[in-house]
């Protein structure tokens, strides 16, 4: 029983920014937003910068203020900053969650992140035309998400294009993908990955691919697959791995779930405190949960073929099958599997 937990770092997500769609594939457990303020985010982030400099420096600090990054004009300079804080490299603009508009005013969208360092603009397709809007759950974001594309490629932005393969899509790639290529750009990147386990996506299993899908996926398909796909294993296979493979004390980052009583509550505190106490709090639940091996054991399915793309992933598949029978009497949100 349980598990030794080593605590690398935080989280701290506000889920602050509204996300314009309802896509049925989400990650999130909830599109809804917390109602926190960015000027009290940004200077909790700021201490906790500050704190690590002094104390940490091997510290991981992990913000995210999101859902989507269709913030406003001050939380966007105050992203810019935090990213500089952190010393993050990564220029990019996602679409996902943004609300459509005209296309000047999507050109002065771009204009804005471009002035402020973006250089990648990043789209997700969960399917070609109405398949996408289907799954994404708004009708006309697959148009919009091609004409936004194709303004950035005039603009001079690299295109980054990612497809969220499910067994509904897969009839539908080609056309996508002919779709995309005429799109171009310079230095476009494409990468397909099959369905997150978490949020919303943890109720469709019967739409994730399994090894068979994988196998009769079109080369230009495969080509696509994302760069760590040699890692990804059926659930036969990560039951093997985990059998094969010693437990050992696991190193993760702590979540502090931010709304307005999680960031009272530390604003109320030092971040070592904040750290100490979510450390304790995630220690005793990990000491009660199941172990992996546990929980391959109870819950691990040799008949099934889907494929997930780490362990950690499978392990949450594992434990909503285990919680329906096995013992939950631990704080589940100072765990991953929440
Ligand atoms: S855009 Fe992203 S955050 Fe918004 S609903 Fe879709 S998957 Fe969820």
């Amino acid at each position: 029983m349980g598990r030794e937990i080593i605590i690398t770092g935080i989280t701290l997500h506000a889920n602050g920014t509204t996300c314009y769609h309802h896509c049925r594939y989400c990650q999130l457990r909830s599109y809804k937003t917390s109602g926190v303020l960015f000027p009290r985010y940004l200077a909790l982030i700021e201490r906790f910068v500050a704190w690590r400099a002094a104390h940490r420096p091997d510290f991981e600090i992990w913000p995210w203020f999101g859902n989507s990054d269709d913030h406003d004009d001050e939380t966007l300079e105050g992203v810019q900053r935090i990213d500089e804080m952190q010393n993050w490299v990564s220029r990019n603009a996602l679409l996902g969650g943004v609300a459509h508009r005209t296309r000047t005013e999507m050109r002065e969208w771009l204009e804005k992140r471009r002035r402020l360092g973006v250089d990648t603009i990043v789209a997700t397709f969960s399917g070609h035309g109405d398949k996408h809007d289907y799954w994404n759950n708004m009708p006309g974001n697959y148009q919009f998400q091609m004409e936004t594309l194709r303004l950035a490629r005039d603009m001079g932005f690299r295109l980054q294009q990612r497809v969220i393969l499910l067994r509904d899509n897969l009839a539908s790639l080609e056309a996508l993908f002919d779709e995309l290529d005429g799109v171009g750009g310079a230095d476009s990147e494409r990468w397909s990955l099959p369905l997150f386990y978490s949020g919303l996506a943890r109720r469709l299993e019967a739409e994730r691919l399994t090894r068979s899908d994988f196998e009769m996926l079109s080369p230009r398909v495969r080509a696509s697959l994302r760069s760590d796909y040699a890692n990804w294993r059926s659930e036969r296979e990560w039951i093997e791995f985990v059998r094969s493979t010693p437990a050992e004390a696991e190193e993760m980052a702590v979540d502090l779930r931010l709304d307005e009583e999680a960031l009272s509550w530390a604003e109320a505190r030092s971040c070592e405190e904040v750290v100490v106490e979510l450390s304790e709090k995630w220690r005793t639940a990990y000491h009660a949960a199941p172990s992996r091996q546990e929980l391959c054991l109870v819950s691990g399915d040799e008949r099934n073929d889907r494929v997930y793309f780490n362990v950690g992933q499978m392990e949450k598949a594992w434990f909503d099958r285990y919680r329906t029978t096995g013992n939950c009497d631990f704080d589940l949100r100072s765990t991953h599997f929440f």
